[in-house]
């Protein structure tokens, strides 16, 4: 609980795996079990729902879409997780990408599975849905058999399980047996059945024993809510959330005084009432007006009047020493009239469904032993980063490192000095280079208008995602200039030249360019100090998104009267060869490397007329390091 709330829930994960545990009383020895968590499980959060559950046992985690399996994903929950709806041709590469097993229920939805799977040179397990009485998702059962022969052709397809689901299971015995009996019709004509059979959900675990199963699909009854009064005495359950607020305000109304929207109710008699900051805005049923029951102080107390968007009013006229913030349960916790089935009950609700329309405002606390061991966020949605766009994602990055680092002194450095080139500058994907290797020739000038410069050869490669069908290659006169080619995620090397050079066309020019074994063309163009290469080719689109090799060279020319050469590595990049070769020139000639991991593993190789510099294949370099060459 936390004293700055207004509403919240508690998840008691002891009670979830008490549950479970008296669950699998009436689960069969060699019958596993899938913990369903659709719907953020059941409004009590599926991440740690899951991962209660994986450590209880759950073979099998049941989801309703590809986006929840995906945030399941996301959140490191690595065991099969079957999606128990009817997916569309949309998802199916959320579905393949995260390794989610989707149900197949039409057999146009397993071609295009079928299909999408040959082209990703992939097999994809499924689970075949029949519908023996549910009138819901599934195949009919009539030619079951030559539905399933058919998904069986499909070789991109791997049938894992075969499923169907009871409509009645907590209270129908014999509409339940027969959807049980229809099953096993379709099972006896199957050849092959698959590794998974199952039907049952948590109600059918406790009412309905079956020979065929080896899963069961647990929901409801883990959560400690009875889908029925009779299933009370098979099993005993305790509530897994409770759902609480504190009082905002005491009053009183006096005789014939309205309280709330519509004057629903009026005082018959001088009563002393609270309010609470909740209302249906926060998942409390509007239908609960004048009907739902609050715990106080270990009494219980009516709502009056309307539920509000954000408020209710609760009768407290029976209680003594009642106090602002004083805490009051809406659901759930030990008292048995307070069980979210018996609220539900009031208005004729399903308690389903008010586990999961609560807390769109609530926090939810989690406690195992008594212990708190995790809070879930205001929003029922967990942060998935690829729901946002770039601009909204580097906003994120930035008030996360605030966060992190509260004296904004450090905060503004690092994100301003080491991440905002990347971020703020450039609204797209970074991606780093690999396999570095840059060579940089120097040899003496024939030509007698470059006598006071040596000229230069560069050769560069390296590996990289290619996000364009061209890039540059760019070289200025000063760094001012070359600094806004820094920020361009489409130039691919940058040059800085000397500030007396007349810009024009020999003072810097590609001897060759390509990406893996194909040259590029390309076009020179001098303006405004800067010379910029546009290199492209017709066929570089189709290899957008794929890792290639660029190669890179390049002449060039060096004054003579520097004595040192800065080789600057301005992105991302894992494994670098930098090797500065000299024809003679020069005597003695050292390298500084400036790595931002202190230099710990460089290799240094000098030979006569050459100095190398390396860092190994799987070593990582930062952003804004170099090697300088001093001669
Ligand atoms: C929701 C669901 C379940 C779980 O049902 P409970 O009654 O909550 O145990 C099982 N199977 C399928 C297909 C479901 O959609």
């Amino acid at each position: 609980m936390s004293k700055q709330d207004r509403s919240w829930t508690e998840i008691n994960l002891s009670n979830f795996e008490f549950n479970l545990s008296q669950l699998n009383k009436n689960i069969p020895q060699n019958v596993k079990f899938m913990q369903i968590v659709k719907a953020d499980a059941y409004g009590h959060g599926s991440v740690e729902i899951a991962e209660k559950a994986i450590k209880c046992g759950a073979s099998f985690l049941g989801v309703a879409n590809a986006e929840e399996g995906k945030l399941l994903r996301y959140n490191n929950i690595n065991i099969p997780i079957l999606i128990l709806s009817p997916s569309f041709e949309n998802e199916l590469e959320a579905i393949v990408t995260n390794n989610l097993t989707p149900t197949v229920s039409t057999i146009q939805l397993a071609k295009k599975l079928n299909k999408f799977s040959e082209k990703k040179n992939i097999i994809t397990k499924v689970h075949v849905n029949f519908d023996t009485g549910m009138g819901r998702s599934g195949f009919n059962i009539e030619k079951a058999k030559a539905k399933y022969e058919k998904i069986l052709e499909l070789k991109h397809l791997q049938i894992e399980g075969i499923f169907s689901h009871f409509s009645a299971s907590e209270n129908d015995y014999e509409f339940t047996k027969m959807q049980s009996e229809k099953f096993e019709k379709i099972l006896n004509k199957i050849e092959k059945p698959p590794k998974y059979i199952h039907i049952s959900n948590s109600s059918g675990v406790v009412n309905f024993q079956n020979k065929y199963s080896n899963l069961v699909r647990i929901g409801l009854l883990s959560y400690g809510v009875y889908s029925d009064e009779s299933i009370k005495a098979k099993i005993k359950l305790k509530p897994v959330m409770t759902f609480k607020s504190k009082i905002s305000q005491i009053k009183t109304a006096e005789v014939g005084e309205s309280i709330g929207y519509n004057r629903t109710f009026i005082a018959k008699r001088k009563i002393k009432y609270a309010i609470l900051p909740i209302g249906y805005a926060d998942g409390y049923d509007y239908l609960l007006s004048n009907k739902g029951k609050v715990l106080i102080n270990g009494k219980i107390c009516d709502v009056i009047g309307k539920v509000s968007m954000d408020m209710i009013a609760i009768d407290i006229s029976k209680l003594e020493n009642i106090k602002i913030g004083g805490i009051v349960t809406l659901f759930g916790g030990e008292n048995d009239k307070m069980r979210v089935e018996n609220i539900a009950s009031l208005y004729r609700g399903s308690s389903y469904e008010l586990l999961c329309q609560i807390g769109r405002r609530a926090k939810r606390y989690y406690y195992d032993n008594g212990k708190n061991i995790a809070i879930s966020p205001l929003m029922r949605r967990e942060f998935v980063s690829s729901d946002y766009p770039g601009n909204k994602i580097n906003e994120i990055i930035k008030k996360s490192i605030e966060q992190r680092f509260p004296q904004t002194e450090i905060s503004k450095m690092i994100y301003s000095n080491i991440l905002k080139n990347y971020l703020n500058e450039i609204d797209q994907n970074v991606y780093y280079r690999k396999n570095f290797v840059h060579k940089i020739k120097f040899e003496k000038s024939q030509q007698q208008k470059f006598s006071d410069y040596y000229k230069v050869h560069t050769y560069l490669t390296f590996e990289k995602i290619l996000e364009n069908d061209y890039f540059y290659i760019a070289c200025a006169k000063n760094e001012e200039l070359l600094q806004k080619y820094f920020n361009r995620t489409d130039v691919e090397y940058r040059w800085l030249l000397d500030s007396n050079f007349d810009l024009q066309k020999d003072i810097f020019s590609i001897n060759n360019v390509k990406i893996n074994d194909m040259s590029l063309k390309y076009k020179q163009s001098i303006s405004d100090n800067c010379i910029e290469l546009k290199c492209s080719h017709s066929q570089l689109n189709k290899l957008i998104g794929q890792e290639v090799k660029f190669s890179i060279e390049t002449i060039t020319y060096y004054p003579k009267s520097y004595h040192q050469l800065s080789i600057y590595i301005t992105g991302f990049t894992q494994g670098a060869s930098i090797q500065f070769e000299y024809d003679d020139l020069f005597k003695k000639v050292t390298s500084v490397p400036m790595f931002y991991d202190k230099n710990k593993n460089v290799k240094i190789i000098k030979e006569k007329n050459s100095i190398n510099v390396s860092l190994q294949k799987d070593q990582w370099i930062l952003p804004n390091s170099a090697v300088v060459f001093v001669y």
